[in-house]
């Protein structure tokens, strides 16, 4: 099931570079053709640790729409039913998938050129969320991996 967070417009093309990305070396790059699903920040332990961050911040693609170009990308299963990727030559963190959500791919808003251009529109996994981390949105805020449930707003 294709899962419609919110009709918050993500994304636009407002120029060329709002679909394209990659990592740090540039040895992996990235477009985009479609539209983001949803964008959220994921607070989770694993996420952390995969990005070396206190939070991860993701955009949901159809995976269909995204394609990556160059032979660095390296796949890692870092739980069951869960694909990630990454740079292997500068270790950037590219790409999330779960069979939780088939058919989708995530990508890290800070990975593309115009990060600017994919604002989270909601938080998941608050209850892990870092004591000292300061979070001063008024996005809603889910304890676990659940989106709003009413895909309306
Ligand atoms: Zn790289
Ligand atoms: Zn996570």
């Amino acid at each position: 099931m294709r899962l419609l967070y919110c009709a918050t417009a993500i994304g636009e093309m407002n120029t060329s570079g709002n679909y394209v990305g990659g990592c740090l070396c540039g040895a992996v790059r990235f477009t985009v053709a479609a539209k983001p699903f949803w964008s959220a920040c994921c607070h989770c332990e694993s996420c952390r640790r995969a990005t070396a961050s206190p939070v991860a911040a993701f955009v949901g693609f159809d995976e269909d729409s995204v394609q990556f170009r160059g032979d660095a990308r390296r796949l890692f299963s870092s739980s069951s039913g869960v694909e990630r990727s990454f740079c292997v030559n500068c270790g950037t963190p590219l790409s999330y998938r779960s069979t939780q959500w088939p058919g989708e791919i995530h990508l890290y808003a800070p990975t593309f050129d115009n990060p600017a251009a994919y604002p989270p529109t909601f938080h998941v996994h608050w209850a892990e969320k870092l004591t000292w981390f300061g979070v001063m949105d008024s996005l809603p805020k889910h304890d676990h991996a659940n989106a709003p449930a009413d895909t309306s707003q």
